[in-house]
């Protein structure tokens, strides 16, 4: 982040702007809107701010720039068409540790001025740090058909009752769940709709009728985060993952999802690796049950779907024994985000039926495989955890009658930007594997549709 949005009070603050043209001029409108005290210093002016000292908005010093002027000024821009003296205000200003902006010059600014969305008390600010001021207001755009002008009355409305609510509700966890109900139901519903009496006297019913022991109570999210790429997320997924407190993740969430977190919320790691437990099975079922127990929302993000391979059963049934409140949310497993990234289409009407998805995982050195059932004509074998046991498997299945020209493709990272795919037989693959070393996690697919890959390929 090469800027970092701040929202100034620049109320009853000195500032300058230095220039008579139009652009100066916007600028100038832009710091009285803030209700800044603006002064605009130029030998000449444009009609549009003669207009705005006629209305006493701003006033004008009739004279060319000196540095003197900047004497207690809380921060100066600089809009003349003269570079000479756009770049002798930067360095004055400088100089006297005035904050500084030259416009449509962003080498010469300490702060540059974003694309605003004004919805008053609330404000979007855009900024594309310089680089693309249309593209910031493009996007500018977009979100004002998000966020319409009702929004600001709706900020205004709760804003009125922020007191009153921190009287009646005494944690800061519980007054969190209060304003979430409020924002996310009726009462908003109705002031978005115009209806604003309706909406405040729902919110003071909901109010009068707040359940204490509801507001206190702890629940957690067992949520699928999906392969990796953080479009697959589910809308229910986002939603859980911005209302938690405290989130337990593991090694398979990628970065872009647990960006996506609410920011406020505490970050535990208890990745687990082939033959290494950060933080051990057992271990992860109390933590959840703990922080439940603390009255928080947990939100416990697994790669891919959590009653795949994800020890998601285990988890829950700790909670479930406890009586404690939980949710289930699939998401996009590996298997079908692998193949869909991968153009391999999983079943297909000429070479596959069905499709069995298997643990690879080695135990004492063995794969413990209904291997008959594996070596079937016409369908799909998924392999999950297959890497390190992959010259096992593919002996058994050879030794079992798997024809040794079966295709079999190995996806690195599959759906997200390191994604690779090699596309071999099942009895070369783990020659493939050794010579390539694929970064984990790695699916194994094998059957007659990876030959789909040379033409279906796509990402
Ligand atoms: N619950 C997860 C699976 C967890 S087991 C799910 O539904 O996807 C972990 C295994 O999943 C890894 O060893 C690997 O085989 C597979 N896996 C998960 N994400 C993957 C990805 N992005 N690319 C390839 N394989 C992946």
């Amino acid at each position: 982040m090469e800027y970092l949005p701040l929202f100034v009070d620049l109320k009853d603050r000195k500032c300058i702007v230095v220039g008579g043209g139009e652009i100066a001029a916007r600028k100038a409108g832009l710091l009285r809107k803030a209700n800044a005290v603006v002064s605009i210093i130029a030998p000449e002016i444009s009609s549009s701010t003669q207009a705005m000292i006629d209305a006493g908005e701003v006033s004008w010093l009739n004279t060319i720039f000196d540095a003197e002027l900047l004497s207690d000024q809380f921060l100066v821009i600089a809009a003349t068409d003269d570079e000479v003296v756009n770049r002798d205000v930067y360095h004055h200003a400088k100089a006297k540790n005035i904050l500084v902006n030259v416009a449509d010059c962003p080498e010469l600014c300490d702060f540059i001025l974003p694309s605003i969305l004004d919805r008053s008390p609330i404000v979007v600010a855009i900024s594309s740090g310089g680089k693309s001021p249309i593209l910031a207001r493009q996007l500018r755009a977009r979100l004002e058909t998000l966020i319409p002008p009702s929004y600001g009355r709706l900020a205004t409305l709760v804003g009125r009752y922020r007191d009153v609510v921190k009287n009646r509700l005494s944690t800061l966890a519980m007054r969190r769940r209060f304003w979430e109900t409020v924002l996310q139901g009726k009462v908003a519903n109705h002031v978005l709709a115009g209806r604003d009496e309706l909406g405040e006297q729902t919110l003071n019913e909901l109010l009068d009728n707040v359940d204490h022991a509801e507001l206190k109570q702890g629940e957690v999210y067992l949520v699928g985060a999906g392969p990796g790429d953080p479009e697959l997320l589910t809308f229910k997924a986002l939603r859980l993952m911005q209302q938690a407190d405290v989130v337990f993740y593991d090694r398979l969430v990628s970065k872009e999802v647990l960006d996506l977190v609410r920011r406020e919320a505490e970050l535990i790691y208890v990745g687990k690796q082939r033959a290494w437990h950060a933080v051990r099975q057992d271990a992860i079922n109390q933590l959840l049950l703990e922080h439940a127990q603390q009255g928080k929302r947990v939100l416990r993000l697994k790669g891919g779907d959590p009653f795949i391979f994800g020890r998601g059963g285990e988890e829950i049934a700790t909670l479930a024994a406890a009586k404690i409140p939980f949710q289930v949310v699939p998401g996009i497993t590996a298997a079908s985000g692998c193949a869909s990234y991968a153009g391999i289409p999983l079943t297909h009407r000429d070479y596959s039926q069905s499709c069995i998805f298997v643990t690879g995982q080695l135990k004492e050195g063995e794969l413990d495989l209904n291997w008959s059932a594996l070596v079937q004509p016409r369908q799909t074998v998924v392999v999950y955890m297959g890497l390190a046991g992959l010259p096992t498997l593919s002996q058994q299945l050879l030794k079992h009658g798997l024809p040794a020209d079966t295709p079999a493709a190995l996806i690195q990272q599959g759906t997200t930007e390191h994604q690779k795919v090699w596309i071999s037989t099942i009895a070369d693959l783990p020659a493939v594997a050794e010579r390539e070393q694929p970064i984990a996690p790695t699916l194994v697919i094998i059957g007659h549709v990876v030959t789909l890959h040379k033409s279906l390929a796509w990402f």
